[in-house]
């Protein structure tokens, strides 16, 4: 079976001063699983794809794929004897094969008997909808659909694993909306593991189960994409995925942080612990524009929200909501507000947030 448990492992490139590219990282994934790796560019991706390709050797750590140890600073089982089959961003598709051709080619290679060869190849060809383009060459063929041929071709093998690096960037953003939820068929299909490397955060939450973020080549967090997002470890997790505001504020008092002089009210099971400084996180479609209607009191409030007071710096109508730039006395902050709030640039405003949209991370 495919599960892949990834130890400790660690990778540096040659050269003076090299940071380490992946910085003993931990990560199990389950037999069956799609696990996207997600993070900024140069977090350590693509080395983490590679040596599990095989491409790479570790200079510690291990890699296991069922119960066989396949990477290590030892040993490394060659790409070709890892049962996996890979997926870059470049289609590589043969040009001067045609699509039934480009799927068949793995199970020749296999030595598979012709009429295996051909039911094979019409089933997975049927899977990724191509059955009516089978006799095309890939240059007759959309972007799309020569993903779909790579994809195609990637399967038919019955790999245990399936990499993806970026494997619909090259496609415009119709057509890589449309694919993210091919490659989740593709995988309810097969129920292949799959490792899909992505700097699209919504990618990866369509496509994968679960998410591993990465910075400077250590995981920041793994989860679901509902734990990613409501539960962020960290400021760069809610900053990275999904978006988010940051404030610097004090925490008090359990559940209590003061702010600019205003005492406000944040969730988090962290708030009953620590004390001193730590980071405020809201996200800006969670801030109302308030109605003062003369109240301009700030802090918590018994309603359940926290009142703050700020001054637009700017606006931009984008057609279904309008986003403000606020100055709360130094700190900058988005704030998402419907299309039908418009206050002006330099007037004061006030905000109302709710107390289970705030929530705080370690400073
Ligand atoms: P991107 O999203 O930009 O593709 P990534 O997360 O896939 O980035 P990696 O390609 O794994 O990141 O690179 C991790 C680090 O290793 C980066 O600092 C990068 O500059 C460095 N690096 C990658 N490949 C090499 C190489 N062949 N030689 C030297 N350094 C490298």
């Amino acid at each position: 079976m495919a599960r892949i448990d990834i130890a400790g492992l660690t990778k540096s490139y040659a050269g003076k001063n090299a940071a380490r590219a992946v910085d003993a990282i931990d990560l199990a994934i389950a037999d069956g699983e799609v696990m996207a790796l997600v993070g900024p560019s140069g977090c350590g991706k693509t080395t983490t794809l590679q040596l599990l390709a095989g491409f790479l050797k570790p200079d510690a750590g291990t890699i296991t794929v069922g119960d066989r140890e396949v990477s290590s600073a030892k040993h490394v089982v060659p790409p070709e004897r890892r049962r996996m089959s890979l997926i870059f961003q470049s289609y590589a598709v043969w040009p001067h094969m045609t699509v039934f051709d480009n799927v068949a080619y793995g199970l020749r290679v296999m030595k598979l008997s012709r009429s295996e060869v051909e039911d094979r190849t019409r089933e997975v060809l049927r899977s990724v909808r191509m059955t009516d383009l089978a006799q095309r060459y890939p240059s007759e063929l959309s972007g799309g659909q020569q993903q779909r041929v790579a994809l195609a071709r990637a399967v038919v093998v019955k790999p245990e694993t399936l990499l993806l690096d970026e494997p619909l960037s090259n496609l415009d953003a119709n057509l890589r909306e449309e694919m993210r939820f091919e490659i989740r068929r593709i995988h309810e299909a097969t129920g292949i593991t799959m490792v899909y490397v992505t700097h699209d955060q919504t990618e990866a939450m369509v496509a994968a189960d679960r998410i591993a973020l990465m910075r400077a080549g250590k995981i920041a967090q793994v989860g679901t994409a509902h734990d990613i997002y409501e539960k962020p470890a960290s400021a760069f997790v809610a900053t990275f995925v999904g978006g988010t505001n940051t404030l610097p504020v004090t925490l008090v008092e359990p559940h209590i942080v003061e702010f600019g002089g205003a005492r406000l009210r944040v969730r988090d099971d962290f708030a009953a612990t620590a004390r001193g400084p730590v980071t405020l996180c809201i996200r800006p479609h969670a801030i109302a524009i308030a109605e003062v209607n003369g109240d301009t009191a700030v802090g918590y409030r018994e309603n359940g929200t926290n009142r703050i007071a700020g001054t637009v710096l700017r606006q931009t109508y984008l057609g279904d909501a309008r986003d403000y730039l606020i100055d709360l006395g130094g700190t900058q902050i988005r704030v998402a507000a419907p299309p039908s709030v418009d206050r002006t640039v330099g007037s004061t405003i006030h905000l109302d947030v709710p107390v289970e949209a705030c929530r705080i991370v370690p400073d």
